[in-house]
């Protein structure tokens, strides 16, 4: 007799939060997963069955940048997400023209996300670059997954560096408020000052984007971070690091009791700094694109667990921000949220043997338990959201930038062949992406309160 009464029933091979892969059943009620059983025990309205194929979390993207482009925004990126199987991003805090440094600008978003996102959300909150302080509590009571600062200045409203007197005081207000800081790590003096050097030179070629921002403009401002840290207690995250000697500062910091970890991103661990010859200003990117011994050794990183978690930095920035001008001027990012998970399968399952289980970490639950979102997100879990991925692991295909969601309308992996494709994909239970086709709506997703309990990441 056959356990009735599901909304929906998904059966498959079923990548459990454990790195279990078992063939199995997930029986799903109100949204969530609320039965995990062997294969054939289940009835309910509806039934999806995977056969062979796998069925995976979704994807928690922990760095997005839905509001930098103003042609893309949350219901297009969302849309890109929901095709990629990625159904929670959270988003970065960076929005043109103001950036999210109050809470009056933070619930109209938590807002916006509710009446336009198609996937659901959490947000980052900033900091002013000065006189921002006394928001800080207030925006971790709204529910902030936590601040986004950066050592380096984009634009001096939107995205500004943050002087470090400002910084020091902000995390010893962030650490009383239990929150999490991430920082964009890169030494604005010396990557002004060679950036300046390199243009009085007539240099305007892409390779003088990372000439001008050599390893330790990484590293210097890392090790800044770090020593923050561990002053203040404050919880830390080092987004997008590129270098294997950043990740081992952040190990060592660790070592010596701080509460620190680090992220690296899709494209660093897919193109080395020769794509910037082939690809010129699309593959400029802040930090910059690596050698390729970089990139192996990002590679026996994340295999080791010194990496927390992997993420996109996705903008939607147009053609027109990336091509025909000089490298200074182009802007910084790649988008890649739809291509994050079958790129992400296709190099670390296929390619480098990894197992699914640990893709899953990397993808999914690690993300979610830095950011407070575990366990509502990041796993296939008793009480969890019905958030599910059916990924095809054979089928092989080719990327078609012009075929893609999101408004940029290129794409850095444009004509790589990827092995794994995204079949079907449920939020909370319900089909956003079918058939090739979004069929999610602008209103189904949500906003995503991160809660207060703390979990760590898993090596
Ligand atoms: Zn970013």
């Amino acid at each position: 007799m056959k356990n009735q009464g599901f909304d929906i029933v998904v059966a498959g091979k079923l990548a459990l939060p454990d790195g279990r892969l078992v063939d199995g059943e997930l029986g799903i009620k109100e949204g969530r997963i609320v039965a995990i059983t062997d294969r054939d025990a289940l009835a309910g309205s509806e039934r999806i069955d995977a056969g062979g194929g796998l069925v995976l979390p979704g994807v928690v993207d922990a760095h997005v940048h839905t509001r930098s482009e103003p042609a893309e925004g949350l219901t297009r990126a969302t849309t890109a997400a929901a095709a990629g199987g990625v159904t929670t991003i959270v988003d970065m805090p960076y929005d043109d023209p103001t950036p999210i440094t109050n809470v009056g600008a933070f619930i109209q978003k938590t807002a916006a996300v509710d009446r336009e996102a198609i996937t659901d959300v959490a947000l980052w909150a900033t900091i002013a670059k000065t006189g921002g302080l006394d928001e800080i509590e207030e925006l971790v009571s709204a529910g902030a997954c936590g601040f986004k600062v950066s050592t380096f200045e984009t634009h001096p409203v939107r995205f500004p560096s943050i002087p470090d007197g400002e910084l020091y005081l902000a995390m010893q207000r962030i650490h009383a408020a239990g929150a999490l800081i991430a920082f964009h790590a890169e030494n604005d003096d010396i990557v002004r000052r060679l950036g300046a050097r390199l243009v009085a030179d007539g240099r305007t070629d892409a390779s003088a984007h990372a000439e001008g921002r050599p390893p330790v403009t990484e590293t210097e401002a890392v090790g800044r971070a770090l020593e923050l840290a561990l002053a203040t207690g404050a919880r830390t995250h080092i987004v997008h690091a590129t270098l294997q000697r950043s990740f081992t500062l952040v190990e060592r910091a660790r070592g010596d009791g701080a509460d620190v970890t680090a992220e690296t991103c899709l494209h660093y661990l897919l193109m080395d700094e020769g794509e910037m010859g082939r690809q010129g200003a699309r593959v400029k990117i802040n930090p910059p694109l690596r050698p390729a011994s970089e990139l192996e050794a990002l590679w026996r990183l994340l295999a080791g667990g010194s990496i927390a978690y992997v993420t996109t930095d996705h903008v939607g920035w147009t053609r027109d921000r990336k091509e025909g001008l000089s490298i200074f001027d182009a802007k910084s990012g790649v988008p890649a949220l739809e291509l994050f998970l079958p790129l992400m399968f296709h190099e670390a399952v296929v390619k480098r043997g990894f197992s699914v289980g640990r893709l899953t970490q990397l993808l999914c639950e690690n993300p979610a338990r830095r950011l407070g979102l575990w366990p509502q997100k990041g796993g296939l879990a008793l009480g969890a959201d019905a958030d599910l991925v059916i990924l095809d692991p054979e089928r092989t295909w080719r990327v078609d930038e012009a075929a893609l969601h999101t408004p940029a309308g290129w794409s850095p992996y444009h004509e790589r062949e990827v092995r794994s494709s995204v079949e079907t994909v449920l939020l909370r239970g319900r089909r956003v992406f079918e058939r090739g086709e979004v069929v999610g709506v602008p209103g189904g997703g949500r906003w995503v309160r991160p809660r207060s309990e703390k979990s760590p990441v898993a090596a």
